[in-house]
């Protein structure tokens, strides 16, 4: 018999059989009394979460949608935005703020390491920003922005806006905006909060709402918050049609993060990611993202000598455990284990000893239950 196989991927991640339920259910009107009570629920649950003082958007698209909302809503044409890059997607915000007409300036890492937080600060204070973004975590390098040591450094440039993508970090790292000074939080459904993909979520901040009060009429129609924000107060209006069925699941997965609670579910991503990264070690990858910097959602791991990454994926594959490539200059030299969401210690503990059997296939790895048994102490101890 075939394997099952295990999705271990940085997103889209294992969705819940509730959850899918809800993606099943027969879809209703977006009037209907029902779905506005669980919309209007959700959309309250959603900004406690983020400890939000404003609103929170949830609109059909996908996280790069919600980078450009972000973006698009609290800042003009010819404004500077300040762009904190720690790899891909850190630098996916350069060519959207481009073609806004923004100048834009780039702090970029090493690839693995993280902008120092001084030099954001000696940055801002060079001249004035409109907006400045970090992402929380960059899923091409695994590393993890200090988001609220970098708000509390803010507080002492209230005139810029501090957007956070969350994409691969919402609802498992830490995350509180009131806290942490953040004035705008994007995420997308399918990475830690194990839904479909389909869902933009936008948290937007009082600051960030009076930001876009002041802007006047901007040239985004869909993504513009003042379209969203009666709709956002009563769900019973209508701008655009809601993603009804994935709302329901979106819906389902917060119920889900609520009974497990907000901070054991970020306790135990960082338990998890913590006995996975030192298996891995003990198997001879390296991690990417320099220590103190590394997030709980994936781990990016550089192949041992001699190991072929097409290989590798490949048999890992035959083994039934998918996981994505390197990105960049690291293509080919690593590859990205996802372990965020609804992971559980069965699939944890299945990938790693799919990663085992795969090295020995490979001939580069002797010791079976090596990984496992460091994984198993680490989680037990
Ligand atoms: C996945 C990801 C995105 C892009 O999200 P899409 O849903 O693929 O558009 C943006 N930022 C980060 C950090 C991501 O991990």
């Amino acid at each position: 018999m075939k394997n099952r196989k295990l999705v271990m991927i940085p997103g889209p991640t294992p969705v819940a059989r509730s959850t899918q339920n809800e993606m099943g259910r027969e879809t209703t009107a977006f009037g209907d009394p029902l779905f506005v009570r669980d919309f209007k629920g959700l959309i309250e649950d959603l900004k406690v979460m983020m400890n939000t003082d404003g609103e929170v958007f949830v609109v059909a698209g996908t996280g790069t949608m919600a980078m450009e909302m972000a973006v698009a809503n609290v800042t003009k044409r010819g404004d500077n935005i300040l762009l904190v890059s720690h790899g891909f997607f850190g630098d996916r915000f350069i060519d959207l703020c481009q073609r806004k007409g923004l100048n834009v300036d780039v702090l970029a890492s090493e690839w693995g390491k993280a902008v120092p937080v001084e030099e954001i600060d000696r940055k801002l204070s060079e001249k004035s920003y409109a907006a400045v973004t970090v992402t929380h975590v960059d899923t091409a390098t695994g590393v993890c922005a200090p988001v609220a040591e970098i708000g509390e450094m803010m507080r002492k440039h209230p005139e810029t806006i501090y957007i956070v993508d969350g994409v691969c970090a919402s609802a498992a790292e830490p995350e509180d905006m009131a806290g942490m000074g953040i004035d705008v939080l994007l995420t997308g459904s399918q990475k830690a909060f194990g839904v479909s993909p389909g869902l933009a979520i936008v948290w937007a901040g009082k600051k960030a709402l009076e930001r876009r009060k002041q802007l006047g009429t901007i040239p985004e129609f869909y993504i513009d918050f003042e379209k969203w924000l009666p709709i956002m107060e009563n769900p019973a209006k209508y701008f655009a049609t809601p993603a009804v069925n994935l709302i329901w699941a979106l819906k389902d997965a917060v119920r889900i993060i609520n009974e497990e609670g907000l901070k054991e579910r970020q306790d135990r991503h960082r338990k998890v990611a913590k006995a996975t990264q030192a298996a891995m070690e003990a198997l001879g990858f390296r991690i990417l993202a320099e220590e103190g910097y590394r997030a709980v959602t994936l781990s990016n791991l550089i192949y041992p000598e001699g190991v072929d990454d097409l290989e590798f994926r490949n048999t890992l594959s035959e083994e039934g455990v998918f996981v994505a490539g390197g990105l960049g200059a690291y293509a080919g030299r690593m590859f990205r284990l996802g372990h965020m969401g609804n992971i559980d210690m069965h699939d944890s503990v299945s990938a790693i000893a799919a990663i085992e059997r795969t090295l020995y296939r490979l001939g580069k790895h002797s010791e079976l239950g090596k990984g496992v048994g460091v994984f198993m102490k680490e989680m037990m101890g």
